[in-house]
């Protein structure tokens, strides 16, 4: 196990555009991890489980719901702090990552928007320390990129609904206290409902197989004639807007996330590329290796820039759902590029788990494809400045 040893890189001198809070909630997240994370991250990704003692920690360093107002227990931060938690969390790992995304945007994010006010002061503060962790259930089996063909669905019975159905690929599931379930009333309007651990018929079993983000746990949710009091359906929103919401705040963390994985990946390659002796001297003196290096820091440069501005747009309210999805789409591009060209600039060393770069490279993977997947994205833009609907 190798000293992790990190560095940002901030070609632009960004950081002259930060406040001094964010920067300190950037280096404590990027201080915790480096102490708590980075020694385990490799064997909880070899052996395919979520380190779930971190969770207290994350809530410590504000990882879980950081926008939330203080009152529900969240940290009361702006969007580019969340940002940059983020990205320190998926410079780790985007399954680590992951975790935080799902219960702060997914999880908390829908019950603070949407949610009643009992609903709020139950779950929220629970939520923000990581003593419960909640999981976000709209994909199922047959209806992926297009969730409104959703077939998970409740009828009304008395003061309950009874829940039928079935969701797939649920990060956190498996030992989530809650889930955020988004199913068809009778009318066949979609609703957000908490459905807790421990109810009858609900069952999360485990998904095992995957060799990307291995350390974050993922399964599915099962529905089976489950009695859920109404008072758990999420109150002030409903339509396929309502899940969309929260894909839109967890998918701009995902920007930042992304920047995470490339900066690793850059660092890395950098630091080898100088300690790397062929030919007799340092395979950084190679103009070959200094092309790859200088296309990573550029591509870096552009993605750090381009989604500060989609965070100071989100603090003025005014981003909007394909400017997130431009940004989400190109950062992780960029990023998945990052990590194979440096995992060649580490020859042989580069698929050992020494170095973290394989590891980003099969994370990367899901990244591209959950939130949205990068084909998915394009159409969104592509929707966007023609005014033409081309997803069906
Ligand atoms: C590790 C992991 C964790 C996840 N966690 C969660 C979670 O916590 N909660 C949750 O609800 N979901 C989660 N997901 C699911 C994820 O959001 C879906 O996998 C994603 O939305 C894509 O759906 P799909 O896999 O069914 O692909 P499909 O929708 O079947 O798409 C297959 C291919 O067809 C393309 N395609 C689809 N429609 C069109 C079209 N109209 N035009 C052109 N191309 C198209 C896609 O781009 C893709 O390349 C997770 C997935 C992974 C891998």
């Amino acid at each position: 196990m190798r000293t992790d040893l990190f560095q940002g890189h901030d070609y632009f001198n960004m950081d002259d555009l930060l406040t001094e809070e964010q920067k300190l909630i950037r280096d404590a997240a990027r201080a915790w991890v480096k102490q708590e994370v980075s020694p385990i991250i490799e064997e909880a990704a070899e052996k395919q489980v979520f380190p779930q003692h971190l969770l207290p920690g994350l809530g410590e360093i504000g990882a879980f719901g950081p926008y939330i107002p203080v009152e529900y227990g969240g940290a009361g931060l702006d969007q580019i702090s969340y940002g940059l938690l983020m990205q320190e969390l998926e410079r780790c790992d985007s399954g680590l990552r992951s975790t935080a995304s799902v219960q702060s945007s997914l999880v908390m994010y829908p019950i603070w928007k949407y949610g009643s006010e009992a609903q709020k002061t139950k779950y929220l503060p629970k939520l923000a320390t990581g003593e419960w962790i909640g999981c976000f259930g709209l994909t199922e089996p047959d209806h992926g990129s297009n969730p409104g063909g959703m077939i998970t669905s409740y009828v009304e019975d008395g003061d309950d609904v009874i829940l039928n159905g079935a969701k797939m690929w649920i990060s956190n599931s498996p030992f989530a206290q809650i889930a955020v379930v988004w199913a068809k009333n009778e009318e066949g309007r979609i609703h957000g409902l908490i459905v807790e651990r421990g109810m009858e018929g609900f069952t999360t079993p485990t998904m095992k197989g995957k060799w990307s983000l291995r350390a974050s746990d993922t399964g599915e949710l099962i529905f089976d004639n489950v009695r859920v009091p109404k008072a758990n359906i999420l109150p002030e929103k409903s339509g396929l807007g309502a899940p969309l919401g929260c894909l839109d705040s967890a998918r701009y963390g995902i920007a930042w996330g992304a920047i995470g994985a490339a900066l690793d990946c850059y660092d890395t390659a950098l630091r080898y590329s100088k300690e790397r002796i062929q030919f007799g001297k340092p395979i950084a003196a190679f103009q070959l290796q200094q092309k790859k290096l200088a296309e990573m820091i550029t591509e870096i440069t552009k993605a750090q820039f381009l989604t500060l501005r989609l965070g100071q747009l989100r603090n003025e309210g005014r981003a909007t759902t394909a400017q997130i999805s431009m940004a989400k789409r190109n950062n992780v591009d960029m990023a998945i590029t990052i990590a194979r060209e440096a995992r060649q600039m580490l020859g042989a060393m580069g698929i050992m788990n020494e170095y973290p770069i394989m590891r980003h490279m099969m994370n990367l993977e899901s990244v591209i494809t959950y939130e949205g997947t990068h084909d998915i994205h394009l159409l969104i833009t592509g929707m966007d400045i023609t005014g033409e609907n081309a997803f069906k």
